[in-house]
């Protein structure tokens, strides 16, 4: 007789970037991810991801954390902060340069817009591998010199080992998709963004190896967040399976736009959560009509 296999205790969370007020897409992308864990009997989460230093202010965090608990979202637990998790990232990266996978890139962006044949990828142009020729006494000479550099990965040989530690090789590597229909094994296709940045010039690691090791570090089994961010899951599946990580299952939500068709950013202050509590909104109505795909002024899923 085979045992029961015991069901996975779910953890969500939210991940917001404190570059802005938050909109109400991001109080609908919280209430859904906080509504799926309390639906199971699991566990939401919530992380700032603040290592961006040019962007991320310290001011929003605070009016983030305002804006979730205004609306009705509760989290468990510590808040995570990326900016106090740098020495966790930078031993992954130490323990991915040990593999050769990682090389320094002191391209600067003009140098890569310059690039005629970089081809385009789902994020925009794709690296053209530049710096991935450059022999190791140059690399260790410009280093020295104090040539500012990111480090990049070099997404062919990096599949390869991916897929030969994933699935011993037998098949492409693959995701885990949830809808409320069930899961779906998507194939990744990390090439297709060629050789992504993992550390970078101004911040000690690039959202896709932060959010990697976040989520993996919090307990995090099933993820939702945007559209914007689903093809990236093919390079965060890549890390995964090259730092030995489990693989939490996906669901990307559409954007929101507003009655122009434009899609709402943080910039367009008047769907700002705060904007709307100064205008006397009431946040249980407000979480309510969220929940029921009801959004004000115009608003709707892109794809609706
Ligand atoms: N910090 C990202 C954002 O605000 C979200 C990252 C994620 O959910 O994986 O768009």
């Amino acid at each position: 007789m085979t045992r029961p296999v015991a069901p996975q205790h779910m953890v969500t969370r939210f991940a917001p970037s404190p570059t802005g007020r938050l909109h109400v897409g991001h109080g609908w992308s919280a209430l859904m991810a906080m509504d799926l864990a309390r639906a199971a009997g699991g566990t939401m989460r919530l992380r700032i991801e603040d290592i961006d230093g040019t962007r991320s202010r310290p001011e929003h965090v605070a009016a983030i954390i305002e804006d979730l608990r205004w609306l009705g979202v509760a989290w468990e637990g510590e808040i995570i902060f990326q900016s106090q998790r740098t020495g966790t990232y930078a031993a992954a990266l130490d323990r991915l340069r040990a593999t050769g996978l990682l090389y320094p890139c002191f391209c600067t962006r003009a140098d890569i817009q310059a690039s005629l044949t970089a081809p385009h990828g789902p994020e925009g142009p794709v690296y053209p591998g530049t710096c991935r020729g450059l022999n190791a006494a140059e690399r260790a000479r410009r280093i020295a010199d104090g040539d500012a550099h990111a480090w990049r990965i070099d997404m062919g040989r990096a599949l390869a080992m991916a897929e030969a530690r994933a699935g011993g090789g037998t098949g492409p590597l693959r995701w885990r998709a949830f809808d409320d229909d069930g899961d779906a094994m998507m194939t990744a296709d990390p090439l297709a963004h060629g050789d992504v940045v993992l550390a970078r010039k101004d911040a000690p690691a690039s959202y896709h190896l932060s959010c990697t090791l976040d989520d993996a570090a919090m307990g995090v089994t099933h993820v939702l967040r945007g559209t914007d961010l689903r093809s990236v899951t093919d390079i965060h599946r890549l890390l995964q399976a090259l730092l030995d990580l489990p693989s939490p299952a996906y669901r990307h939500h559409p954007l929101l736009v507003d009655a122009q068709g434009r899609r709402l950013a943080k910039r367009s202050g008047a769907i700002a959560i705060a904007a709307l509590r100064a205008q006397g909104m009431d946040p249980h109505a407000l979480a309510t009509d969220l929940r029921a795909g009801r959004f004000p002024v115009g608003i709707r899923p892109a794809s609706a």
